[in-house]
């Protein structure tokens, strides 16, 4: 039987961090399985987001997220720097109405509270003169929000990695694992279908990045204390593109909903200069990756109050992705939920729960604090 030393399980953008970072700092005796389940890597949410890389303005002081996104911003402006990924930090303005002045001082003490010291208070006529087309009362810039080419990233981490020596097994996916006192036995089908054929290995280590199946998968390994494993709400987001000369150069957000349920339907700009809006919070669709149409007077009513002129004819159907959130208490924001033994008592395993956004922003982050569990050196 095929023996690993560590088996990754999802190569979206978290998986391929981790096989990236284990690879470039493990010697090269240690052997990595990176198996997927779909035809290419990336498939799933890590190619239906909004490509933004996150200052951490947003996120509860102390959590993973604030202190992850923190991290991983600069270490992907780094790599993508070093490794020539498309990116552009074109910074980012978070507008208030009249009556959200207080939401924004909020946000911006929450931001010094996790280290973003970049941020700058303009006024409404600071806001014209950035933004001519913006409404706004106040607003907060952030210049060292960005965009970056997710699939760039992906593609160049996985070059990384396989030239490092990790295996990579697309088309492959995990069905159960066995944990024992010496390794874990996973059991996976190779193809699809009819032809698809069983492969049954092990693996000293595991890491669990299998996004939206995170928690199903981790309800299939024999061994693991169930109690562990969170429950996950999945929330779609939706988006629309605009289809009219590109109104905004910069990301506008209108703050936060106030339920912490979403960061509000924004503007983004792509690398290629085209604004899109959204994801908004969709919690009545069906989990898929289908746009509604009939959301696009929604989309307009929100967006008309920070940008009055939009075109609601011009707001066309784009795409959808399914955020992984664990489920919290009402009011409150769910954390990512990264366990090792000292939670689960499997030596070895690293589950990953809960990557939603800023998971992108992350991931560089989130690979190297896998790599620092301590049953893991
Ligand atoms: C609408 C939306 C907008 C977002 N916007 C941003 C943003 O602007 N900035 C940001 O930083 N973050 C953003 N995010 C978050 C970011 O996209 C995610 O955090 C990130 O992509 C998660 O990556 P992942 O590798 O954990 O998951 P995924 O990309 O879902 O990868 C998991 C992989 O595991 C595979 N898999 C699952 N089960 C198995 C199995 N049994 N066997 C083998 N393979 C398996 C899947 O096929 C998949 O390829 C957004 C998310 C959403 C939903």
């Amino acid at each position: 039987m095929d023996h690993f030393d560590l088996c990754i399980i999802g190569a979206g953008v978290a998986g391929l961090a981790v096989a990236e970072e284990f690879s470039a700092t493990m010697p090269s005796s240690f052997s990595i399985l990176l198996v997927e389940q779909n035809e290419r890597f990336g498939q799933e949410t890590s190619s239906r987001n909004s490509e933004v890389i996150h200052a951490g303005i947003y996120y509860p002081p102390g959590s993973l997220k604030a202190a992850l996104c923190v991290e991983g911003r600069e270490l992907l402006y780094a790599y993508c720097t070093r490794h020539v990924i498309a990116h552009r930090k074109l910074g980012k303005l978070i507008v208030s109405q009249d009556d959200e002045v207080g939401y924004l001082e909020t946000l911006f003490r929450n931001a010094a509270a996790n280290g973003v010291a970049s941020l700058r208070w303009l006024s409404s006529v600071d806001v014209l003169a950035m933004e001519p087309l913006v409404k706004a009362s106040a607003a907060l810039y952030s210049p060292d929000s960005g965009i970056v080419d997710s699939h760039g990233l992906m593609l160049s981490l996985l070059n990384r990695a396989q030239a490092a020596g990790v295996l990579y097994a697309p088309r492959t996916r995990v069905l159960k694992m066995e944990a024992s006192a010496k390794h874990f036995t996973i059991d996976a089908a190779c193809g699809h279908g009819k032809d698809a054929e069983e492969y049954v290995f092990t693996a000293a280590r595991v890491v669990n990045a299998a996004g939206l199946q995170a928690c199903a998968l981790a309800q299939r390994i024999s061994g693991l204390d169930q109690c562990t494993v969170p429950a996950m709400q999945i929330s779609k987001g939706n988006y629309f593109r605009y289809a009219a000369p590109a109104p905004f150069t910069h990301l506008v957000y209108p703050v936060p909903e106030k339920d912490q349920r979403g960061l509000g339907i924004h503007a983004t700009v792509d690398l290629g200069g085209q604004v899109k809006f959204g994801p908004d919070v969709d919690l009545d669709s069906a989990q898929d990756y289908h746009v509604d149409p009939a959301r696009r007077a929604l989309f307009a009513e929100a967006i008309r109050r920070y940008f009055p002129s939009v075109q609601e004819a011009s707001l066309v159907p784009d795409y959808a992705g399914l955020r992984p959130r664990l489920a919290s208490p009402a009011g409150t924001v769910a954390d990512f939920a990264i366990q090792d033994a000292s939670v689960h008592r499997l030596p070895g395993l690293v589950q990953l729960y809960g990557i939603e956004s800023p998971g992108l922003t992350a991931s560089l982050a989130i690979a190297k604090h896998v790599r620092s569990r301590t049953d893991f050196l």
